[in-house]
């Protein structure tokens, strides 16, 4: 209850606001009563005074007209030293004092409780991504800083990211963590410019324990945000706290950056998530389907996995379509009622060759990840591959040359242009590449 109010007043009050007034609350539900607990006068006058019938509103609709009162009381609730788990389940209202407590942290963290390393599934795509995240995660700003994390969309590097985030949280009570997404970042960096409030806004980060900042490709072309950012960055890693990045593509490699900033990005450990193979797939379903309490048939799961072969994400909301039909239909769910109620979905996506299919579906065929695929490595091994698989997407989708090469870890539209002059006079002087090509584009298509 009280971590759905507080969400809602950390959207509506300002940052500043939230962390003066109303993170430094403890609460504690009592039947119809909210005791809301201040350090000291001065809080409790305030948050009285400005947020008392806010607070009100939204715990009587949050908890369906129970919560009808709230107390106002200076102190602090008995807090269990330490993790001793045993103890707190003892003394349950304590324990949920605790929770509450870490609801609020997580809160002001921007962390979603969901997103854990108990609901991420391993697999040969994102195994190395998930072990730095959970070796981060146990022991911040130690030998991996920063951590790096790049991948396509969809792969899970928000999950993972929010993982680790909510590991240090839970097992640190007094460490300060953040999880910002780029845009935000520089959204309140502007926020603060406009209010002459940058002193405060670079305090505010340069003081956390861990710094998680997600898809810094969005940095590109902002140079203010860079340079902050990058002050940051530096008093951070001075003071050994832990930063967290991810991108869609490798450091060196994300655009419209400075050099400074990209060079830095490298610094300490760089790990890919490529797309998911087959048997992840499936059981991520499988997991995905446990949390929506049903049980998947085993043909349904490869079918399913199988067909969407774009990300994780369109893969979660195929399962969930699946589960709302056969919920309204009262339906078992079985293969043929899979085929039937994802009809559409898979004749969109059949009809839609995607440049991540194309990029997956090389990388399968001559056994490479995808992200080598997107690097800037130019071996002969995967210059090849790469230049067929632009060839293909020109071939194939109606992506412009532009969109292509950025969609191939930011490449010149030049770059994509040589790749199909280059694929097509392959064709007629080398058998291989024409035959390649030929096993390819069936692939795609069928
Ligand atoms: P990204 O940030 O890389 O675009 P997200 O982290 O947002 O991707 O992941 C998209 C969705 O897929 C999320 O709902 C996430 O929980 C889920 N997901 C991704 N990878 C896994 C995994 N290995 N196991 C379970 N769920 C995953
Ligand atoms: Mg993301």
């Amino acid at each position: 209850l009280w971590e759905h109010c507080i969400n809602q007043l950390k959207a509506e009050l300002t940052s500043a606001e939230f962390n003066t007034w109303i993170l430094p609350l403890q609460a504690r539900v009592d039947g119809p009563l909210l005791r809301l607990l201040a350090p000291n006068r001065f809080v409790l006058d305030w948050t009285r005074k400005h947020y008392a019938d806010r607070l009100l509103e939204l715990c009587a609709r949050h908890s369906q007209g129970e919560v009808s009162e709230i107390h106002f009381e200076v102190g602090e609730f008995a807090r269990e030293s330490g993790p001793a788990k045993g103890k707190g389940a003892r003394a349950g209202s304590k324990a949920s004092v605790i929770d509450s407590d870490l609801a609020t942290r997580r809160a002001a963290a921007n962390l979603n409780a969901d997103f854990n390393f108990d609901t991420f599934v391993e697999g040969k795509s994102n195994q190395l991504a998930r072990a730095a995240s959970i070796q981060i995660a146990r022991n911040p700003g130690g030998t991996y800083n920063p951590l790096f994390i790049y991948g396509g969309v969809g792969l899970g590097k928000t999950h993972l990211m929010h993982a680790v985030g909510n590991v240090i949280l839970a097992s640190n009570p007094s460490a300060r963590v953040v999880y910002l997404h780029s845009e935000r970042f520089v959204a309140e960096m502007i926020k603060a410019l406009q209010h002459n409030r940058i002193e405060d806004f670079k305090k505010t980060y340069r003081s956390v324990n861990a710094l998680l900042i997600d898809d810094v490709q969005f940095f590109a072309g902002k140079e203010r945000s860079q340079e902050e950012f990058f002050h940051t960055f530096n008093a951070l890693l001075e003071s050994g706290q832990q930063i967290v990045l991810s991108s869609d593509r490798f450091p060196k490699e994300v655009t419209g950056l400075e050099e400074r900033l990209r060079s830095r990005f490298g610094w300490g450990l760089t790990v890919a998530i490529d797309p998911p193979d087959l048997e992840t797939s499936v059981a991520i379903l499988h997991c995905k389907a446990t949390q929506l309490g049903v049980e998947l048939p085993e043909d349904v799961a490869f079918f399913v996995g199988r067909r969407i072969r774009s990300n994780i994400r369109e893969l979660e909301g195929a399962l969930r379509r699946l589960v709302a039909n056969a919920h309204f239909t009262g339906k078992p769910i079985t293969l043929e009622f899979a085929k039937q109620a994802l009809r559409d979905v898979l004749v969109a996506q059949d009809r839609q060759v995607s440049l991540e299919n194309i990029q997956r579906t090389v990388a399968d065929y001559y056994k490479l990840r995808t992200s080598d695929l997107l690097s800037a490595k130019r071996s002969r091994s995967l210059a090849r591959p790469r230049q067929l698989a632009m060839a293909l997407a020109k071939e194939l989708t109606k992506h412009s040359l532009p969109e292509i090469g950025q969609a191939f870890g930011g490449r010149d539209h030049t770059t994509v242009l040589h790749a199909t002059r280059k694929i097509k006079s392959l064709r007629e002087s080398d058998a291989t590449i024409e035959e390649d090509y030929r096993n390819l584009l069936r692939m795609l298509t069928l």
